[in-house]
């Protein structure tokens, strides 16, 4: 038997981050969320929060977000089948130490998850950074979307003039894992383009929480 996507989805489901967090950040509420101080960068004024509602933490330093189990990956440095693990001992349910191996197979995929959240960054930064992102903050400033609620949904911006192609190059990331992702794809000559250039990017999560692919609006 494997970890199934069923379990998983019934751990997720019935974990609350606040708790999970706690046993390693302070957390102090602070509206309807949950702030603390960063432990995955250094700061002294708290910039990391945690939403009960959506059960996911976002640092607003660092850019570091996700689920329970996404915390705990990075918190331990640990796979999840072992964050799925903790937090099933947390409430009472038993995955067997064979189910957790069964699944380590899975890590075929870990080079598609590493690109996405690197591309996700890249979108978030340029939603921050790149000039061209203009119609995009314009877009999220008409329909009241404010700065908090795009960084929790790591909603990002896709500037286009190869600016993507440029940074999977310059960070060694590999341009066919893209091309197999269809973030980037490949004409009938084989010169490589941006699919989503000018959109605005969302993620699309993982039921384990990780990014598997961008949902792009046009603007
Ligand atoms: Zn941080």
């Amino acid at each position: 038997m494997r970890l199934s996507r069923e379990k998983i989805d019934e751990i997720l489901q019935n974990v609350n981050i606040v708790d999970v967090i706690s046993k390693y950040v302070r957390l102090k509420k602070s509206g309807a969320n949950y702030k603390g101080v960063c432990p995955f960068h250094s700061e002294k004024t708290p910039s990391f929060m945690v939403s009960p509602s959506k059960q996911i933490y976002h640092c607003f330093g660092c850019h570091n977000g996700g689920n329970a189990a996404g915390f705990l990956m990075e918190f331990h440095k640990i796979t999840f089948p072992e964050a799925m693990k903790e937090l099933a001992a947390e409430l009472g349910i038993s995955i067997d130490l064979e189910d957790v191996k069964s699944y380590d197979k899975s890590d075929e995929y870990e080079p598609l998850y590493d690109l996405s959240a690197k591309t996700a960054q890249f979108f978030m930064e340029s939603l921050d950074k790149n000039p061209a992102a203009r119609i995009a903050v314009e877009y999220l400033q008409g329909r009241r979307i404010n700065q908090a609620s795009v960084k929790s949904f790591m909603i990002g911006y896709s500037p286009g003039n190869n600016t993507l192609i440029d940074f999977y190059r310059k960070n060694n990331l590999s341009i066919d894992t893209a091309v197999e992702l269809g973030i980037l794809g490949k004409s009938e000559s084989g010169s490589l383009f941006e699919r989503f250039a000018g959109r605005l990017m969302f993620p699309v999560f993982s039921p384990s929480g990780r990014i598997i692919a961008f949902g792009g609006r046009i603007l």
